[in-house]
């Protein structure tokens, strides 16, 4: 398929506009850190899944799932200025 001149530019702007995000906040551009995060108000254990598996983000909230309706208490925290993961466990890769 052609791209005209028109779309090259469309696409060439949206390239340049996510290397500005990263530069501006280039843990954007980085793979989270998995950890096991727990939330400093109410101790509940935050795992990252479903869409936030995929979501890169600094900043979790203490929320529903997957512990059932009502069982976070909504704080919103960031641990480090890095983007985590909170995971069950964290899996180090094997040393070679
Ligand atoms: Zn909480
Ligand atoms: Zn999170």
């Amino acid at each position: 398929m052609m791209r005209s001149a028109a779309d090259e530019l469309r696409a060439q702007r949206v390239r340049i506009a996510e290397l500005e995000a990263i530069i501006a906040e280039p843990w954007r551009g980085r793979a989270p850190v998995d950890l096991v995060l727990h939330c400093p108000n109410c101790g509940k254990q935050h795992l990252d899944i479903g869409e936030f598996e995929r979501r890169v983000h600094r900043k979790h909230l203490c929320e529903d799932t997957p512990g059932g309706p009502g069982t976070g208490c909504g704080h919103l925290w960031k641990p480090f200025e890095h983007a985590t993961r909170g995971v069950l466990e964290v899996i180090l890769p094997e040393e070679s």
